[in-house]
């Protein structure tokens, strides 16, 4: 066997994921791109936010968190997790809308109502009239997410992985306990194959003859548009309003926005629509003072969801030898640490790590299967 173990997709998940496996045997991780991180994990909001997602996104978020304020020395130049803190808006007549949200408040991890006016001293530039009431969550932080992702390629190849990009997997085949995969018009051959392909994931799938687990790859928009006249935006918080998809935050000295989109599309090199920009540039200057004269840069991304919302780990119930490592969602930069040891410790056969606190089952892709 050439490989033990080949990794397809070296996005954050594949990355982290050949780092971990790299422990137990020899690691081939290969990426269909010219260069690691061009889907998804490139084009992410970097954010680490512990009360998002459903409990499992949450429970794996919380295992996550120590990777994040302690990795292994050398990892990484810079800390990995920097403060943010998110301020939650009611426009009058919405308070009502922030009770679920302060409900998700634990031990912590506190969201702590603000009034209007303090409100308006962490986001000066929102519209007076557009804010009643906040809330503020001052456990979200900003990601390092090239500083992770680079880390974790960094790591890998220190710890033996050979890493070959512009080799796009085109077919899969099962023999004599192991695989056979073309990519770039090579025969790869490995004992397990680890499917991290992101929006792909149900198409590595078919190539293996697995069931699908019913992905759905949801295109987000995001644009940067300059600061107000004097800049001074990076103290500001994440912003959002109750009921509103929309958000802001500070991003090297200019405001990143993104309307919160979540349409369903084919996996795809995902571009932005001209009319979720323009949807978006008409929310910030209803809620904001930002001039938004022009959009300097727009860009989209795929979120790839199965029906629970909660990220698949685990071997194909029913094809030999195929581990499913996917449906990241919008949380798969902050996951990447605990869900990366948990498919290796599902992998080398010593199970989940006991700090993750869910039950395997939770994230079997049998749970998903028909
Ligand atoms: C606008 C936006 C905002 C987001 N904000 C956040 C956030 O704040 N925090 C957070 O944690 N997450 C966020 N996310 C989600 C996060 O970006 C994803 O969950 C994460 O990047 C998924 O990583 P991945 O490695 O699974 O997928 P990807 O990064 O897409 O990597 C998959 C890789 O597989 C490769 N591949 C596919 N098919 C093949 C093949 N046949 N052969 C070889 N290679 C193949 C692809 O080329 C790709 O590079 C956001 C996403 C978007 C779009």
């Amino acid at each position: 066997m050439a490989y033990d173990f080949l990794v397809i997709g070296a996005g954050i998940s594949g990355a982290a994921a050949a780092y971990e496996l790299a422990a137990w045997g020899s690691v081939l991780l290969i990426e269909a791109e010219t260069m690691p991180g061009y889907h998804s994990t490139g084009r992410s909001a970097a954010l680490y936010t512990r009360n998002y997602g459903v409990p499992v996104v949450r429970a794996v978020n919380a295992a996550s968190h120590p990777f994040f304020i302690d990795p292994p020395d050398g990892f990484a130049e810079h800390p990995l997790l920097t403060p943010r803190g998110a301020l939650t808006v009611a426009r009058p007549g919405d308070e009502g809308l922030l009770d679920p949200i302060l409900a998700l408040s634990s031990p912590g991890n506190e969201i702590l109502p603000v009034p209007a006016a303090e409100a308006l001293r962490l986001a000066p530039l929102l519209r007076p009239d557009q804010v009643a009431l906040g809330l503020y969550e001052a456990g979200v932080m900003d990601i390092d997410v090239a500083g992770l992702h680079q880390g974790y390629l960094r790591g890998a190849r220190r710890r033996g992985v050979e890493i070959r990009c512009d080799a796009r997997v085109s077919g899969l085949s099962r023999h004599d306990g192991g695989w056979s995969a073309a990519a770039g018009g090579e025969i790869l051959v490995a004992g397990v194959v680890i499917n991290a392909a992101g929006a792909w994931a149900d198409e590595i799938g078919r190539l293996a003859g697995a069931r699908p687990i019913g992905l759905i790859p949801k295109r987000r928009t995001a644009i940067l548009v300059d600061p107000p006249a004097g800049g001074g935006v990076e103290s500001l918080p994440l912003v959002e309003f109750a009921g509103d998809e929309a958000y802001f935050k500070p991003d090297a000295g200019k405001i990143m926005a993104s309307p919160g989109d979540q349409t369903p599309t084919a996996p795809q090199d995902a571009q932005p629509e001209e009319w979720d920009t323009a949807v978006l540039v008409d929310w910030l200057q209803r809620h904001t003072t930002l001039p938004v004269a022009r959009v300097g840069h727009a860009w989209a991304g795929l979120r790839s969801f199965v029906a629970d919302e909660a990220p698949v780990v685990g071997f194909d119930p029913e094809v030999d030898g195929f581990f499913w490592l996917a449906g990241q969602g919008g949380f798969g930069i902050m996951m990447a640490p605990a869900l990366s040891r948990a498919a290796a410790g599902l992998i080398a056969g010593s199970g989940l790590p006991p700090d993750l606190g869910v039950p395997a089952a939770s994230l079997a892709p049998a749970r998903l299967q028909t």
